[in-house]
């Protein structure tokens, strides 16, 4: 029998872990508890530029003293490049994918969804044209199809990805695979079950749903977090200069991730220990009192002033 509950918290390593990303940590790592599933970390190092030398480790420290506790080695995305080349080629063989000449560039000038966000046009799905070269791959999307879920803490959430975004990108033209591409095949290889996560994500969930449609692999349960943003509604982030998580005081940041869940913790609690305030938290854990909103300000002392 598959485990019937198994979360993820599956941090980039572009830098230390900060109150937005502790806030993911900790909604993913409660709902696991309190289903007693699994809980599991992977390293998304995917995308080799952005990854920074010193940041996993620096991460796994933070979370070892904030009481993270999970269960078997890390996956590092870094280490997976034959399974996305796996899955990549058996979309190519049911022709689900096609090599796409198009620069960011030209597609950025040649469509623009409804809300204005660049469109793939459609350029190359038949083919690349004479001279041209191959940048990507691209997943095919049908316009017209409406791909939902319906997220624990943000609704039913819509959206019909072919005409939204289009036939969006699987393997970059630097040759890395897509983030979306590792996501998925990862989630269904270590058997998730449920993906929590910040509601920055939640315009990526559907393109991911088709995905995993056109893999044939099971659609996750989703809930989407409030994303923590700064007084000047910039999510909390490496550009944005949030701070470091301490991991010399770990409860006033466990506290504050608690509180900005709506989780109301007595303030005394700031004075426990990680394992003191877990154990609240779980005995606690009241999924619906989550805000449902895409972003919330963080307190001010997790982030600079003049970022
Ligand atoms: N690696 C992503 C991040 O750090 C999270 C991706 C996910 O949870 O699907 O924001």
């Amino acid at each position: 029998m598959p485990p019937s509950y198994v979360g993820r918290f599956a941090p980039s390593p572009s830098g230390p872990l900060h109150f937005g990303s502790l806030v993911a940590a900790a909604g993913s790592y409660l709902e696991a508890r309190c289903a007693g599933g699994r809980w599991l970390l992977r390293i998304e190092d995917v995308d080799r530029p952005r990854t920074v030398a010193g940041a996993e480790a620096q991460i796994l420290r933070q979370l070892e003293a904030l009481g993270f506790e999970w269960e078997l080695d890390p996956w590092r995305q870094s280490e997976r490049d034959q399974a996305y080349r796996a899955a990549l080629a058996s979309l190519r063989e049911c022709a689900q994918v096609f090599d796409c000449g198009c620069s960011r560039r030209e597609i950025a000038d040649s469509a623009l969804a409804p809300d204005g966000a660049p469109r793939y046009p459609g350029t190359c799905r038949n083919g690349l044209a004479a001279g041209r070269q191959a940048r990507t791959v691209r997943l095919r999307t049908e316009a017209g199809v409406e791909i939902c879920f319906d997220d624990a803490v943000q609704g039913r959430v819509c959206e019909d990805v072919g005409t939204a975004v289009g036939d969006f990108v699987l393997q970059r033209a630097d040759g890395l695979f897509a983030y979306q591409l590792a996501v998925v095949v990862d989630d269904a290889a270590s058997g998730v079950t449920d993906v929590v996560r910040g509601a920055d994500l939640i315009d990526s969930t559907c393109r991911q749903i088709w995905l995993q449609r056109c893999l044939g692999l099971p659609t996750p349960r989703y809930m989407h977090l409030p994303v923590a943003i700064n007084g000047y509604g910039n999510k909390l982030s490496k550009q944005s200069r949030a701070r470091a998580i301490d991991p010399s005081r770990p409860a006033p940041a466990l506290v504050a991730a608690l509180a900005f869940l709506g989780q109301q913790p007595p303030d005394a609690l700031a004075g426990g220990s990680p394992a003191t305030i877990w154990r609240w938290a779980i005995d606690h854990w009241r999924p619906e009192a989550i805000p449902p909103r895409r972003s919330i300000r963080a307190d001010a002392e997790f982030w600079e002033e003049d970022a």
